[in-house]
């Protein structure tokens, strides 16, 4: 592998691959659906681009549910939104 690479990770809506600084990392932790914000924890986690037309589409799309197998509420949609640059 070239140096400089990083690891890369894809975005549960648009499916494309990018450095996991542009992504947002949830995780369910505990039958419980969180943030992770330093990328840190373990468990099945899911990443979205921050980008609000990626964040409505995961919604659109039940993306994040299909992902970690579980339910996940209108505010976790809401919450990923507010880590979103534009
Ligand atoms: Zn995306």
């Amino acid at each position: 592998m070239a140096n400089g690479f990083t690891p890369k990770r894809m975005c549960v809506a648009c499916r494309e691959m990018s450095p996991k600084a542009e992504l947002v990392r949830i995780v369910k932790a505990d039958g419980e659906v969180v943030f992770d914000d330093n990328c840190s924890m373990g468990g099945r986690g899911a990443y979205v681009h921050r980008r609000t037309e990626c964040v409505r589409l995961a919604q659109k799309k039940h993306a994040f549910e299909r992902h970690l197998k579980c339910a996940v509420g209108p505010e976790i949609y809401e919450k990923a939104a507010e880590y979103c640059d534009g």
